[in-house]
């Protein structure tokens, strides 16, 4: 039997995962990590397109202290980004404490505030917290569709390479950036490519004067100057929406998360592809508009984005509310201690800049957490701290959050175990073991 009661779980081996392992490590804080892959990458080894690119640039998506090699592009394609993360892996040691293919299907708190964790063998093993980097791009958001296709429809999530838009009618829906993408490649190798949207997006060029426009809307100004920028960019670079054909968004740029894309609006421009309104129906091998139009199709894209999910925690740890988790710190649950939900917001700009900054401050809670007996989450909403209202992040505001709490960490510790003198009799709440019925099948 394993001794790891006295060790953190962190479930997932992609980015993030990888940044809080190396954290905890650099902190030493012992732990173990598991992926339910059978290699590390997340989504840039199992779970994105081969013909992917960031669309965040190169200087804001890697680790801020391990910067991606000089011959890099500006924006590196998915195998850049998996062999960057392997990288990061073998520079800090982190395989050893890495189990693949150990899916975990059930995580629950027991007695003496520890944690049981269930693998998908069968084996379980005790914890004294969970670190959950589950990914957020993997359980599929569909939409409702009337009437019957004869064609196939796929989400966004099983398209892989360009052969299987190759020839074909294809009708693409959604207006984020994965939809963007896939329709470009059908408007190169397909018969036909349509983008479907229920309203007009802000596409945002990747690049300006040269610049990866990630780069040129600077994070520390406020966010007024950063969406004046973006609004200066678009016009200088597209023009006006009815030179497209499309109706002006009717929402504030950064009100949604951005579209980094200039190939869409460059192949309006040559015809290859043509913007639907919302589908009304399906009929046969025709899909009728709410504009009224009919058009026929082989392939149904719907890049309609995905749910923010965790399948292997209890109904009473399910916080998830439309697309936010509802916990306080970005992390941290107000009645349970030892569990820890990361990565599930979506904030602008790339993924290695806001983990390099975060995880060193989550590994001084996970301390901290140590020195007091009520969680780490309780002690923020003392503070007045309120929940998340939405999954989207500006990150001016958590680069300067983190900040604040760097600078006054101390009165940060002094608070916690003023209001943990409040809680003496503070239990996690047992909660009941998986049925023996899904642990054997
Ligand atoms: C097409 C596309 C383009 C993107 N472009 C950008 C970009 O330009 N810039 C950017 O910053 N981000 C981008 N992203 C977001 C991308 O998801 C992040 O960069 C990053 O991969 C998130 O890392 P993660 O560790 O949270 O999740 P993931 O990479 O999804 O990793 C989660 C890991 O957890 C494992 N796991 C899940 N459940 C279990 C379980 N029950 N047991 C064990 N293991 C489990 C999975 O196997 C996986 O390896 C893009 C995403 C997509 C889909």
């Amino acid at each position: 039997m394993l001794e790891t009661t006295h060790k953190h779980l962190i479930i997932g081996a992609g980015f993030i995962g990888l940044g809080m392992a190396e954290s905890l490590k650099t902190a030493n804080i012992p732990y173990d990590q598991v992926d339910a892959s059978d290699d590390i990458g997340g989504n840039w080894y199992h779970g994105v397109y081969e013909t992917a690119h960031i669309i965040s640039s190169r200087k804001i998506t890697q680790f801020t202290h391990f910067p991606m090699p000089d011959e890099y592009p500006d924006f590196p394609s998915a195998k850049n980004m998996r062999d960057y993360l392997n990288s990061f892996a073998n520079y800090f040691s982190l395989r050893q404490n890495i189990e693949l293919n150990r899916k975990v299907i059930y995580v629950r708190p027991i007695d003496e505030n520890l944690w049981e964790v269930t693998f998908e063998n069968g084996e379980q093993r005790i914890y004294k917290g969970v670190i959950i980097c589950n990914g957020h791009h993997w359980s599929k958001r569909f939409p409702q569709f009337q009437g019957e296709f004869n064609g196939e429809i796929i989400h966004s999530k099983d398209y892989k390479a360009p052969q299987q838009l190759s020839g074909k009618r294809v009708l693409v829906i959604g207006g984020g950036n994965s939809a963007c993408d896939v329709a470009a490649e059908a408007a190169r190798v397909g018969a036909k490519s349509v983008l479907s949207m229920r309203e007009s997006v802000w596409f945002i060029p990747k690049t300006f004067v040269g610049v990866p426009v990630s780069d040129l809307i600077k994070w520390w100004v406020p966010e007024w100057l950063q969406r004046f920028t973006a609004y200066l960019i678009i016009l200088l670079t597209f023009g006006s929406y009815k030179n497209y054909g499309l109706p002006k968004p009717n929402y504030r740029i950064f009100d949604k998360h951005p579209t980094l894309n200039n190939e869409v609006p460059y192949y309006i421009k040559h015809g290859r592809i043509t913007c639907k309104p919302e589908v009304r129906r399906l009929d046969g091998e025709e899909v009728e508009f709410v504009d009224g139009s009919r058009e026929s199709f082989d392939l149904i894209v719907c890049a309609t984005g995905f749910h923010v999910a965790y399948p292997f925690l209890a109904p009473e740890l399910q916080r998830v509310e439309g697309s936010t988790v509802k916990c306080y710190g970005g992390s941290f649950l107000e009645d349970y201690k030892g569990i820890y939900y990361l990565g599930w917001s979506q904030a602008r700009g790339g993924v290695g800049s806001l983990v390099s900054a975060f995880a060193p401050i989550f590994a001084r809670f996970l301390k901290l957490q140590d020195e007091i007996n009520i969680p780490m989450g309780l002690v923020f909403k003392e503070m007045g701290q309120q929940l998340p209202k939405s999954h989207l992040e500006d990150p001016q505001n958590i680069f300067r959050e983190l900040k604040l709490v760097n600078l006054f960490f101390n009165r940060i510790v002094k608070k916690a175990h003023q209001v943990d003198s409040h809680y003496s009799n503070f239990r996690n709440i047992p909660l009941s073991p998986l049925a023996k019925k899904v642990l054997s099948n």
